[in-house]
């Protein structure tokens, strides 16, 4: 199964420095950073999926600027990502419309022609047909048939399969090499497993599976089996967006092929908990929590106490500088964890983080935020990786605090998970 990452402009400036909180001199943007696959010994992936809808054009905003924009129209995904075919053989260089970005439009804004134009000027090696969010998903044993589903729901159906017979036919003058994926858009498992059989009849060998981005997963397993079953077995299937990996086994089973997912990378910082990857011996995932030192004259939190007059900022800046130091200094085993702990926590208290106005409960939140940061300070995870990220970083890459470290963080889980998937891959061959 190969794991292709969805890139948002996820880099690194290699030479940021923590302790100061400032860029290498004279950094330029993108050019001076590092993608994952530059920033990290050994690529955490094996392929890159670019949406259209995170390019972003003169129809939908994305989230390139336009001089970033133009460069990856004229100079191609490869070389804008520094994902070279030589370095990468063997690696996808796959796009897509970013269906989510438009789900509120009543039809795509991207047609099959300027859809295959984009694919050619990018590069691409594989790329989905335009398709359009389907929302709701049936339960088991309630099937609607297409009669019985809203007008919109059928819509989106039907344009998603209009737009896949449009878009095969524009793909073939990108060349025998180019792979056109067609997308599978459902209300429930038989509605798939009807598009699929579309698909493959209109002559797509490999097929992805959208809009599974808020199914659970006894739904993705639903539907991947009812798809499986209804097409030949040389088509293979693309999960798109998929967030549950740890349920690699369950996807592995239905016969997928490749997946896409910005998990990893996410989580560093947008989970509450699970924002630090580690492989347990037994080669489970397992996760630490960050901890929380944001800066104080950029936190708008605290701009908006201290405008409140709740805060005096002097003050946030000793407790936040207090709290860094407690953090470096169980790194370097120079005090122990309860003194770090009591400023990392005096921080946390000023930015009243919860806004929890109950004394008590402020206290017990208080309590729950100590335990679980004590645990990634006694464990000391950052010691038993040998990434770059670890390597270089140590304890900055626990810090909750910028995209310097919040986005190194998130490398490091895509080197964590990239290993478990390898371990998976070798016990499955
Ligand atoms: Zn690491």
């Amino acid at each position: 199964m190969k794991f292709v990452f969805a890139d948002s402009l996820d880099f690194v400036d290699p030479a940021y420095d923590f302790i100061a909180d400032r860029n290498g001199a004279g950094r330029a943007v993108h050019r001076d950073d590092q993608f994952p696959h530059e920033f990290l010994d050994v690529a955490p992936y094996d392929g890159i999926l670019v949406s259209r809808g995170i390019v972003g054009d003169a129809l939908i905003l994305g989230k390139y600027t336009e001089a970033q924009l133009m460069r990856f129209r004229r100079e191609g995904a490869r070389r804008f990502l520094r994902y070279p075919k030589e370095r990468f053989p063997d690696s996808m260089m796959m796009g897509d419309c970013g269906a989510f970005t438009y789900r509120n439009l009543p039809e795509p804004p991207y047609r099959a022609a300027d859809t295959v134009e984009f694919y050619g000027d990018g590069g691409f090696t594989h790329g989905c047909s335009p398709d359009h969010l389907i929302f709701d998903f049936d339960d088991q044993g309630a099937e609607r048939l297409p009669s019985e589903v809203p007008e919109d729901t059928r819509r989106r159906f039907e344009i998603t399969q209009q737009n896949a017979a449009e878009f095969i036919h524009a793909a073939k003058s990108l060349g025998p090499r180019f792979v056109p994926m067609g997308v599978i858009q459902g209300w429930s498992a038989p509605s798939m497993a009807d598009a699929a059989v579309g698909l493959a009849k209109m002559g797509y060998n490999y097929l992805a599976v959208g809009g599974t981005v808020p199914l659970r997963i006894e739904q993705i397993r639903r539907a991947l089996a009812a798809v499986r079953d209804a097409v030949p077995q040389h088509v293979r299937l693309h999960l798109l967006g998929f967030g549950k990996i740890e349920q690699l086994a369950d996807i592995e089973r239905h016969g997928v092929t490749s997946f896409d997912t910005t998990s990893p990378l996410m989580r560093a910082f947008k989970d509450a908990r699970k924002n630090y990857w580690v492989r347990s011996r037994t080669g489970e995932l397992s996760y630490y929590t960050a901890i929380r030192i944001p800066q104080a004259i950029e936190n708008n939190r605290l701009k908006n106490k201290a405008l409140e007059g709740r805060i005096n900022q002097e003050e946030a800046r000793t407790l936040e500088k207090a709290a860094l130091e407690g953090v470096r200094k169980v790194a370097r085993r120079e005090v122990g964890i309860e003194e770090a702990l009591d400023a990392v926590m005096a921080y946390w208290d000023a930015l009243n983080w919860d806004d929890e106005v109950s004394p008590s409960r402020r206290a017990d939140s208080l309590n729950r935020q100590r335990r679980i940061y004590a645990r990634t300070l006694e464990d000391r995870p950052w010691e038993g990786c040998d990434c770059r990220v670890c390597r270089e970083g140590g304890v900055e890459a626990l810090i909750f605090r910028n995209s310097n470290r919040n986005k190194r963080r998130g490398m490091h889980n895509l080197h964590v998970f990239h290993q478990h998937l390898c371990d998976f891959r070798a016990d499955a061959a």
